[in-house]
């Protein structure tokens, strides 16, 4: 291949645009690294600034007032001295900052990068919450930013770290994902309290991480504790909002005092050596947008380092050597101690939550805080994929805005004072309009394909989401005839329920693509929903199965208002005391008390009951921290409930009323009985007698559990929990409760010898096992305090005028721990937990006309029940970027945990794959190219290039294994 050839593919690869600058040659990585002393103690000083994309302030305003300073002031610094070093982080602020620079200036940034004086780490679009994330969205946020480095940048730029200082707690899920990224380490600031105390104490503040139960080493990651939360140490903040005394190093000024100062500050250093395994120690020199006056810190900091080698400072008869460094470097000095020592570091197999950081002050409430902006996030990413399969499917480029528009929203939300909801109500009102218009202009864009698809031309249907649905409003199913296309992003055939508000209690007559009638049901809205202002609301909901949706594929569905008679009372109808549901699966509501009495699923019948409780909140909770007042939860209604039986041709379901703030809708569905559907509204909460109230569903059931649970991390692998118990430090239950809580991303478990009883959540949420038996999940939360961790508001949503309600859907799955015959239990809850992550989207128009074709497949076969396309997107000219995931782990199931073999080379209807090239899971680099340090204990390289071929356009997967690829496609 002549260079010109190899020079044009590279670039078509990296999706590089031309560069209107010349740079000096790279000597970037590990290369670019000051060297390490084997027989000093080194101290590696990493100047950072910690940049929240909102928190107190929103994205732009930290931008304009703050963050642009930061970036351009260092870059200045750091083409003063050679040595100075700085790390960028969050690329959502990058973008801000490049996009308005002139080519001189990109030129220097990219000398600085070529030379490692400018390091790029973590790399995400923002610095990703671990807790309420969903690993899609993690790894799409990821994506987006490392291309945008990689587009800009180039190789020297890529990050090779994971810099998750400031989130709450960290999942396993994270480590996972930082080792397929590539990244040779992750540092993080926020673990609990003991647990960081036992690691000071056995010097296992650095340690190897196994993100994966299944992956093996492939998931093994070095682990760096920061020493102090991610400041400078106490003392030696030089920052120009800091009042630590600087230093002078004029020995004829009477303040001179460098001498005392390296005294002062090596004491530090001997201090924190104590508490690390090798000759390395990494002191942050930052905090939140510090270095917006870049040249205060750097001056002192030379001067600081100049101070240690006039003044020699020792530790246990080694020097102290201080000098500028990396996240990276600090990783390649200790991984060089390690290899040459063969010094085994500790290995962890769990996780970092939940997070407490006092004896009463558990990091548990934000799991759930602003529970609609949780579920907010989640349709974000649901219409995400979905636009950008649709996007995929039609030639689309990977410079599309309107989805870019997107991605950028979703991945801001990522944040961690973002999906978290620990940020102030005008940010979340700021994070709230970005995602609304990111889904708008994506939804405009899928919406197109989707008419190009249907009319066979170029005419816009002009389809609509109906976002408000959920608080039944949607204009177009105002009209006596409308058109609903049902979108599946999964890559198997599923079969949806779709729920529509429709007016003035029509009839309709619904065709499918056949020409088949198609039944439905109409019942009351959940609520009365008039208070939502500039809405039409309806009283009345029509639900219907969307049977049988081809996989990335829809159905249109013809809607049109009947002239018969409405049918028998469509609507509610008043019973007693039942039995409600199929044969297969059903469900019992006490008489007395109107609660759910029992379940059956799977053969097994369950007494199960479940009631919506509340905890009162201590002052001290607030939107990062949960404090009960009480150990048992009070009742939301005081008595018996109120029951109103609901079934018609869909579905057979109740109406339940907990007094005037909680009811639901309990349902099984006739299409769809793999799980009992609790559809609540909870809300507004009354705080007004100066209590904050903490409101949880929760199941109880005769299980034994023995104090055993599972949560799933960030949607993926389970954990098994244990009460009042860690795995890895000696715990004190001071809080029985919040103590206990961890974040629920998709299911929480609880089983005991014979049986698997599982709640599914629609969004992320706290939950716990308090008592053998039980499951809750904490669905809404008001706090009438701040609780002291920096928002400074308490968390008391209001809407309309009053308190906020939070609308959502818990899926109940229940069965034999052998399986239903068919699949495991496990299975059966991959599945729902897939179709409500990815639920087909409904897009409706009034339009009825030029519908030319009713029904579309994007694959010519569904993939098996354990594979799904993670993501198929634009990627470049001809090429799209294309992941495959086993859904299972091992031993989940005895037929879908095993290994598969999927052919895509003829699995697209509109176009065929004829290269695949593997890269990292970020896609920012061929696989081929991804070498990654070794350490003693892990020998991380070896295994992950076994198992990777691809043979003929086959691809292999093992349980739980993501493969990335960039697809090499020609379009029919
Ligand atoms: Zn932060």
């Amino acid at each position: 291949m002549s260079l010109l050839v190899f020079l044009f593919c590279f670039s078509l690869f990296l999706g590089v645009n031309t560069k209107p600058y010349e740079a000096d040659a790279p000597s970037c990585g590990y290369d670019a690294c000051p060297e390490a002393d084997p027989s000093a103690l080194n101290v590696h000083i990493v100047p950072h600034s910690h940049d929240d994309v909102g928190w107190l302030k929103t994205l732009d305003q930290y931008y304009f007032q703050d963050v642009q300073n930061v970036i351009s002031s260092v870059i200045v610094a750091l083409k003063l001295n050679p040595e100075r070093r700085f790390v960028q982080v969050e690329t959502a602020f990058f973008k801000l900052w490049w996009s308005r620079q002139n080519d001189i200036i990109k030129e220097a940034v990219q000398n600085l990068v070529n030379n490692g004086q400018l390091e790029f780490i973590n790399g995400a679009w923002s610095m990703n919450d671990e807790a309420a994330v969903h690993y899609q969205s993690t790894i799409d946020q990821f994506t987006l930013g490392l291309r945008y480095i990689e587009d800009n940048l180039g190789r020297c730029a890529r990050p090779k770290v994971g810099w998750q200082i400031d989130p709450f707690g960290h999942s396993r899920e994270q480590a996972s994902i930082s080792a397929q990224l590539g990244f040779d380490s992750m540092f993080f600031a926020r673990l609990d309290y003991r647990d960081k105390n036992r690691r000071m104490d056995d010097k296992t503040m650095d340690l190897l991480w196994r993100g994966s139960a299944n992956l093996g080493n492939n998931a093994d990651i070095f682990t760096s504790v920061l020493y102090q939360h991610y400041s400078a140490p106490g003392g030696f903040c030089f920052d120009i909002v800091c009042n630590d005394e600087v230093i002078i190093d004029d020995e004829e000024d009477p303040d001179y005092n460098l001498e005392k100062r390296v005294g002062e500050f090596a004491d530090q250093m001997r201090d924190r050596a104590e508490h690390y395994p090798t000759n390395n120690i990494l002191v942050t020199m930052g905090d939140d947008f510090r270095y917006e006056a870049a040249m205060t810190t750097y001056m002192n900091l030379d001067l600081l380092i100049k101070g240690f080698d006039l003044f020699e400072q020792t530790y246990n008869d080694k020097r102290i050597k201080v000098f500028y460094s990396t996240p990276s470097c600090y990783t390649k000095a200790v991984n060089d101690y390690v290899n040459s020592n063969n010094y085994n570091l500790e290995l962890k197999t769990d996780d970092f939550f939940p997070y407490a950081d006092g004896t009463n002050t558990y990091w548990t409430g934000y799991f759930t805080s602003r529970a609609t902006s949780k579920h907010f996030e989640r349709q974000g990413n649901n219409l995400l994929q979905v636009s950008k399969q649709l996007a995929a499917n039609a030639q689309g480029s990977y410079d599309n805005e309107q989805i870019n528009t997107l991605k950028e929203a979703v991945g801001v939300m990522q944040h961690h004072d973002a999906i978290t909801g620990t940020e102030k109500q005008h940010v979340a009102n700021n994070y709230y309009l970005r995602l609304s218009r990111g889904m708008q202009s994506a939804a405009d864009a899928a919406g197109q394909v989707l008419s190009n698809l249907i009319t066979g031309d170029d005419t816009n249907l002009e389809f609509d989401s109906c976002l408000l649905a959920n608080v039944s409003a949607c204009t177009q199913t105002e009209s006596d005839t409308f058109t609903v296309a049902v979108y599946n992003p999964l890559s198997r055939t599923q079969t949806a329920i779709v729920t529509l508000p429709v007016f003035d209690q029509q009839n309709y007559q619904i065709r499918d693509p056949d020409d088949n009638d198609v039944p439905y049901q109409l019942d009351a809205s959940l609520t009365d929903f008039s208070y939502v202002e500039n809405a039409r609301t309806s009283q009345t909901t029509l639900q219907f199965a969307a049977k049988d949706l081809p996989p990335l594929g829809f159905k249109v569905y013809r809607f049109s208002a009947a002239d018969k008679q409405p049918k028998s009372n469509p609507l509610l109808k008043k019973t007693p005391n039942l039995s409600v549901g199929y044969e297969e699966t059903s469900f019992e509501i006490s008489e007395q008390t109107g609660l759910l009495e029992s379940i059956t699923m799977n053969g097994v019948t369950l007494q199960v009951t479940q009631d919506f409780q509340y905890y009162t909140s201590q002052n001290s909770s607030g939107a990062y921290i949960f404090v009960p007042v009480e150990t048992d939860p009070s009742r939301v209604a005081g008595g018996p409930i109120t029951t109103t039986l609901v079934s018609g041709d869909v579905s057979q379901g109740v109406l339940q009323e907990f007094g005037s703030w909680a009811r639901q809708f309990i349902k099984v569905y006739n299409d769809d009985k793999s799980y009992i559907e609790f559809d609540w509204i909870v809300g507004p909460l009354d705080i007004s007698d100066g209590v904050g109230k903490e409101v949880v569903s929760k199941f109880s059931t005769p299980l034994e559990t023995n104090g055993q649970f599972y949560t799933d991390s960030n949607g993926r692998e389970v954990l098994q929990r244990t009460r009042n118990s860690r795995p890895d430090y000696d715990y004190t239950d001071e809080q029985p409760v919040a103590g206990n809580y961890y974040p629920v991303t998709s299911k929480i478990v609880i089983e005991d010898d014979d049986v698997e009883f599982a709640v599914l959540t629609d969004r992320s949420q706290g939950g716990s096992s308090i008592n053998d038996g039980e499951v809750e999940l904490m669905v809404h939360r008001a706090c009438q305090h701040d609780d002291g961790r920096g928002v400074g508001e308490n968390l008391n949503e209001q809407e309309f005028g009053d308190g906020i309600r939070v609308r959502g859907k818990h899926f109940l799955v229940l069965g034999p721990k052998g399986g239903n015959g068919d699949k495991s239990i496990a299975a059966v809850e991959r599945d729902v937990a897939q179709r409500k992550l990815l639920s087909p989207w409904t897009f409706v128009t009034k339009q009825v006309d030029n519908l030319n074709n009713l029904q579309f497949s994007g694959l010519k076969n569904s993939l098996p029940d354990n594979v799904q396309i993670l993501t198929l997107e634009p990627w470049s000219e001809n090429t799209l970027l294309f992941r495959l995931e086993h859904v299972l782990e091992n031993g989940e199931d005895d037929n879908l945990s095993q290994e598969v073999t999927v052919d895509v080379s003829d699995l697209f209807t509109l176009f065929s794959i004829t290269e695949l090239k593997e890269t990292t899971l970020g896609a920012n680099m061929l696989l081929e190219e991804n070498v990654r340090l070794s350490w003693p204990g892990s020998s991380t390289t070896d295994d992950q290039v076994e198992k990777r071929d691809v043979d003929d356009l086959t691809v292999t997967l093992q349980p739980m294994q993501i493969r990335t690829f960039l697809a090499t496609v020609s379009y029919n």
